[in-house]
């Protein structure tokens, strides 16, 4: 799948819970996975190949480790959040972008998996700040916008040249569209 970059509308939205598994969303998770995995990703949104629903996947460990363990997280939700953590962030959405990004240094989250089973983990460090990376996305928010006016508005030139792209790129899915190119 194509990932959608900064600027497209997919991104600026509140994504739709998903109201329980079907075949179809199955299928686009695993294309989703399938895409992450492929970009080089630590984690990977709905919203950021098109498809606006409360869906993320994640693998915080395989840049180290080299085995495939991903995290699917339907419908997350944050239930406990605790100290601070500066650290560089990219993004699939925004190329070329790094940026020091402010973030709870530990979080708690419960998620439905694959199963539709209720899970809730405890996450610190790269993992906690990976989880409200991915959690932003599902609320219409990228990691820029987290930034101070004046830093955002240095990037505005690389910014705009982004955005410029995408609104050339197709605009969002309604639930699997896999010639979206
Ligand atoms: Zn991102």
């Amino acid at each position: 799948m194509r990932v959608k970059t900064y600027g497209c509308e997919v991104l600026k939205k509140i994504a739709e819970p998903v109201s329980e598994m079907t075949p179809e969303i199955e299928s686009f998770i695993d294309d989703l996975v399938h895409t992450m995995y492929e970009t080089e990703g630590v984690g990977i949104a709905a919203p950021q190949v098109g498809l606006s629903k409360r869906i993320f996947a994640c693998d915080p460990q395989y840049s180290e480790t080299k085995v495939k363990k991903p995290i699917i997280c339907i419908n997350p939700e944050f239930i406990k959040y605790d100290g601070e953590r500066i650290s560089e962030e990219g993004c699939l959405s925004i190329p070329d972008v790094f940026e020091k990004v402010k973030r709870f240094e530990k979080v708690e989250m419960q998620y439905r998996d694959l199963k539709w089973n209720l899970i809730t983990i405890e996450a610190d460090d790269v993992f906690a700040t990976i989880l409200q990376h991915e959690l932003d996305h599902l609320n219409g928010v990228s990691f820029v916008d987290k930034l101070t006016p004046i830093r955002k508005m240095a990037l505005g030139f690389k910014l705009n040249r982004i955005a410029a792209r995408s609104s050339k790129m197709k605009e969002g899915i309604e639930i699997i569209n896999k010639d979206d190119s």
